[in-house]
C-alpha cells in the first residue's frame, strides 16, 4: 500500500515556554499531531538555525539545544530524546545535491524543532533532521530550494517549518500580550496572500504591505513559511489555526494539505 502523502506544517513557535505550558498553542500542536498520518521521519526547518550555506543534521542522536537566556530552570530541564535520522539526512543532500548541502555530524536540536515536537510526538519516538537556513540569501532562493524537497513527503516525512510570520522582540511587550495593530494588519495580508495563493507576493516579502519591516526585521523567522508553501501543489487545501497575535509575535500556524 502505498504510503500517504504527508500534510505540510508552518508552525508558530513564539515563546519557547510554550513547551512546557499547557496552553492553547500547546494543546494545538498536541491536537492536531494526533489528526496527522503517523510521519516515519521528520524534517524541520527552523528559525533557530541560520548558516552561510546550506547543513543537514546526520547525528543519530541529537543534543537537545537550550539556544535562549533568562527563562525558568523547569524549560532548562527540558530534553527531547527522539533520535536523528541519517538516511533522511542523506537523501535530504541528495535532493538538494544542487545546492551543495553539507552534513553537520555535531548539531543537536534547537528549540524551534522541540518546543513544537515535545508537545505533538512527547514520546519522542519519531527520528527528526533539521536542515538549516542560509539566511544571506533572498526569499526565491528558499522557495526554489525547498521545492525540491517534495518527493519527502510520499516517503512519510513530515516537514515541520517553523518560525512566525510576524516576529519583532524589540517591540514586543512581555506585560502585554494585547496585539499590536500593525501585527494583526500584517498577518492579515500574509493570510489574505496565503488564500489567494499569491507566492511571488510571499516570496517578495520586503515589499509586502506598509508593515514589512517591523513584521519581518530579520528574516529567519518568516523564512520557514516559504518551505511551507513552496511544497503546496496546485490543489492542495490549506487552513489556519492559533491564528493569535501576542503583542508583536503572530502565533498564526498553516497546515497544507489535509490532515488524514
Ligand atoms: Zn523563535
Amino acid at each position: 500500500m502505498p504510503l500517504p502523502r504527508m500534510p505540510i506544517l508552518f508552525i508558530g513557535h513564539g515563546n519557547p515556554m510554550n513547551a512546557i505550558e499547557q496552553n492553547e498553542f500547546h494543546r494545538n500542536w498536541r491536537d492536531l499531531a494526533q489528526q496527522l498520518p503517523q510521519p516515519k521521519s521528520i524534517l524541520c526547518i527552523s528559525a533557530h538555525w541560520e548558516t552561510r550555506g546550506v547543513y543537514v543534521t546526520t547525528t543519530t542522536t541529537p543534543a537537545t539545544i537550550h539556544d535562549f537566556y533568562g527563562f525558568p530552570k523547569a524549560l532548562f530541564a527540558v530534553q527531547y530524546p527522539a533520535p536523528g535520522d541519517p538516511r533522511l539526512a542523506q537523501h535530504t543532500a541528495e535532493l538538494l545535491a544542487a545546492h551543495h548541502v553539507q552534513p553537520d555530524p555535531v548539531r543537536g536540536m534547537d528549540h524551534g524543532a522541540w518546543s513544537v515536537l515535545v508537545a505533538m510526538y512527547p514520546q519522542a519516538d519519531v527520528p527528526v533532521v533539521q536542515l538549516s537556513m542560509d539566511t544571506s540569501k533572498p526569499g526565491a532562493y528558499h522557495y526554489d530550494l525547498a521545492k525540491k524537497l517534495a518527493p519527502l513527503r510520499d516517503a512519510g516525512v513530515l516537514i515541520l517549518c517553523s518560525g512566525n510570520i510576524v516576529h519583532n522582540l524589540r517591540l514586543f511587550n512581555f506585560h502585554e500580550p494585547r496585539p499590536i495593530d500593525w501585527a494583526i494588519h500584517f498577518d492579515e495580508e500574509v493570510k489574505r496572500r496565503l488564500v489567494a495563493r499569491d507566492h511571488p507576493a510571499l516570496i517578495a516579502y520586503e515589499t509586502l504591505g506598509p508593515n514589512a519591516k517591523l513584521a519581518i526585521p530579520t528574516p529567519e523567522h518568516y523564512l520557514p513559511l516559504l518551505y511551507a508553501i513552496a511544497l503546496q501543489t496546485d490543489d492542495e487545501p490549506l487552513s489556519f489555526f492559533n491564528t493569535t497575535v501576542v503583542s508583536a509575535i503572530s502565533m498564526t500556524s498553516v497546515l497544507i494539505g489535509s490532515s488524514s
